[in-house]
């Protein structure tokens, strides 16, 4: 199933890519793998896929520490500050920063680790009340906060576009990550990148990658629909 999963998406990849004049390279797939098993990943690191997706921070520990290590693993869940340790030194790219706290506590563990750590601020460009991340006019001065902080590098943005029944409904919150990118690109602060835009999931990544997203993170559409009740009841089971 995955081996089809994959061709089929990377076939809507390159086509979302011609529609708009984008080279193919340019687009990063990042594998959403959260609640599946490390077989599953193994098996799309069979087919060549080497860039994976987590939104738990204990998760991605686990998993990084038994599948091969040439994995570049993608943070891309809310991360509270606790949760730092199992991140830092394990996560090519921590997408979800969105407040001035996490970037200290990610630069204090960088510190501790001797790594830089590469980040995306989190934009909550809808500004839906369920949603994490800043709003747009809040982006600019947490990216010149972090980018005081040494051992980090900011690398761009990343937004959780609205759950829609049609995805163009959420063309225009691409074009507005992306016009907010180009806004703080233009102020040329150090330690500052913007070529990143992580933006577009299962349900509307083609509409993102025509409005200019470099990582698309693609969760259902690869590995299937995910079963919640069994965390649910380990979470219980803790308490
Ligand atoms: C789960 C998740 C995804 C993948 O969602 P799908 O709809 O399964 O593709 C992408 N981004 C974030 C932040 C997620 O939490």
């Amino acid at each position: 199933m995955v081996r089809e999963n994959l061709e089929n998406v990377e076939k809507r990849i390159l086509n979302a890519c011609q529609r708009v004049g984008r080279h193919p390279e340019d687009v990063t797939l990042v594998c959403v793998s959260k609640t599946k098993p490390a077989e599953m990943i193994q098996d799309a690191y069979g087919y060549g896929k080497r860039e994976f997706g987590e939104n738990k921070a204990q998760e991605l520990r686990e998993k990084y520490d038994v599948l091969p290590k040439d994995i570049i693993w993608h943070f891309i869940g809310h991360l509270q500050t606790n949760k730092v340790k199992y991140v830092v030194g394990r996560a090519g790219l921590i997408h979800s920063v969105d407040s001035c706290r996490l970037a200290q506590a990610i630069e204090a563990e960088s510190v501790k680790k001797g790594v830089v750590s590469h980040i995306l601020v989190e934009v909550n460009v809808a500004q839906e009340a369920s949603k994490f991340g800043l709003r747009t006019e809040e982006t600019l001065e947490l990216v010149k906060q972090a980018a005081a902080l040494p051992h980090l590098r900011i690398d761009g943005l990343m937004t959780i576009a609205p759950f829609v029944e049609n995805p163009e409904q959420n063309r225009p919150v691409f074009q507005q990550l992306r016009e907010l990118s180009v806004d703080i690109d233009s102020k040329n602060i150090d330690n500052v990148s913007m070529g990143i835009l992580s933006m577009g999931m299962t349900n509307d990544y083609e509409i993102a990658i025509e409005e200019g997203a470099t990582h698309v993170r693609v969760g259902t559409g690869i590995f299937g629909e995910r079963n919640y009740h069994i965390e649910q009841s380990e979470g219980c089971r803790r308490i």
